[in-house]
């Protein structure tokens, strides 16, 4: 990390985040990166703290995410949770070995009284990751589904419920007397330019934009914030961002998600496939850069980070 720069701040959730970040990281050898996570996802099993998101994150700039799977370490076994199975646990949430020595490590920590921004800095440190990850808020955040049957946490939800309810409301518990993790808002402040990544804009970034702090910063910036549209061609590329911004009757497009960040973005880049709707998120007063956002390997990934920085300004040495 180099001193006295300006640092690029990226808005992240899980898989979608990784990837572009990948993007970022090979764009910028040299670089004051920090990410702001998403804690929205996170839960407990059987008293183990788990950040799904920050840990796909983590695990995805260490080389060791399981790219095919989406979550968890590459080539990890399950010889823990296939024990705890067969002694009677309930295992609906997948944990590998390897995954379980992180979550292990991280719930000493806590419980030790350790706030969840240092606990991720000392994981981070650990395996080797070279940018400045840090959970949005040390307090506990977290999203909850509101279906017609009640109200499911977003783990259950999705994993165990298969995310086949239907969505009457989103809501994050705690996240009005969340307070921004040490460091957070004054990144935002200091920015260069700031980059809403390719996430789900519903739970992943909005839990982000949910701790009181953090909208108000960005509202206050003077440099860009560019987002990237997880919506390409009327889908989500991968989990149920389609599924929840359709059920809640928003519109399934980038113009939906420019509209998400009304106020909070100068700028989305969408993809080519979805070149008709500039003109619409134009007259949504933000600006569009059409291009492949489809980030399937290390040289696309790479393009889409490049587009985005260039247009948030941010000047690339070759
Ligand atoms: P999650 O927490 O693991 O679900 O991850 P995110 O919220 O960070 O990412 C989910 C979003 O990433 C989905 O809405 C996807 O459409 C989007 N996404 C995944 N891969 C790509 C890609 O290659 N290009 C773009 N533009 N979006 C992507
Ligand atoms: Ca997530």
């Amino acid at each position: 990390m180099v001193k006295n720069m300006q640092p690029i701040v990226v808005l992240a959730g899980g898989v979608g985040a990784a990837r572009f970040l990948q993007g970022v990281v090979a764009a910028l050898p040299v670089r004051d990166l920090t990410i702001v996570g998403n804690v929205g996802d996170d839960t407990e099993i059987a008293g183990l703290h788990v950040s799904p998101d920050l840990d796909t994150v983590l695990y995805t700039l260490t080389g060791e995410s399981d790219e095919e799977r989406g979550w968890g370490v590459r080539g990890d076994s399950s010889r823990a949770l296939e024990r705890a199975r067969s002694l009677g646990h309930d295992a609906w949430f997948w944990l590998g070995d390897l995954d379980i020595g992180l979550h292990l490590t991280r719930t000493e920590a806590l419980n030790a009284g350790l706030p969840l921004s240092a606990v991720t800095t000392q994981l981070a440190g650990a395996l080797g990751l070279e940018d400045r990850l840090v959970p949005v808020t040390d307090d506990r955040l977290r999203t909850i589904i509101e279906t017609p049957d009640g109200d499911l946490d977003f783990q259950t939800y999705y994993v165990r419920r298969g995310h086949r309810d239907d969505i009457v409301g989103i809501r994050f518990d705690g996240a009005a007397a969340a307070a921004p993790a040490p460091g957070v808002v004054d990144a935002i402040s200091r920015a260069a330019a700031i980059i809403v990544a390719p996430s789900n804009p519903l739970i992943s970034i909005g839990p982000i934009l949910a701790v009181p702090g953090i909208r108000e910063a960005l509202l206050a910036r003077s440099v860009p914030c560019v987002a990237v549209s997880p919506i390409v061609g009327g889908q989500a590329l991968r989990g149920p961002a389609a599924e929840m911004m359709r059920s809640l009757g928003l519109e399934l497009s980038p113009a939906g998600v420019a509209g998400l960040y009304d106020g909070l973005i100068d700028a989305i880049v969408i993809d080519d496939v979805d070149h008709s709707l500039a003109v619409e998120v134009e007259q949504r007063g933000v600006a569009v850069r059409i291009t492949n956002t489809i980030m399937r390997d290390a040289a696309a990934r790479r393009h889409v980070a490049t587009v985005a920085l260039e247009v948030a300004g941010i000047r690339l040495s070759a």
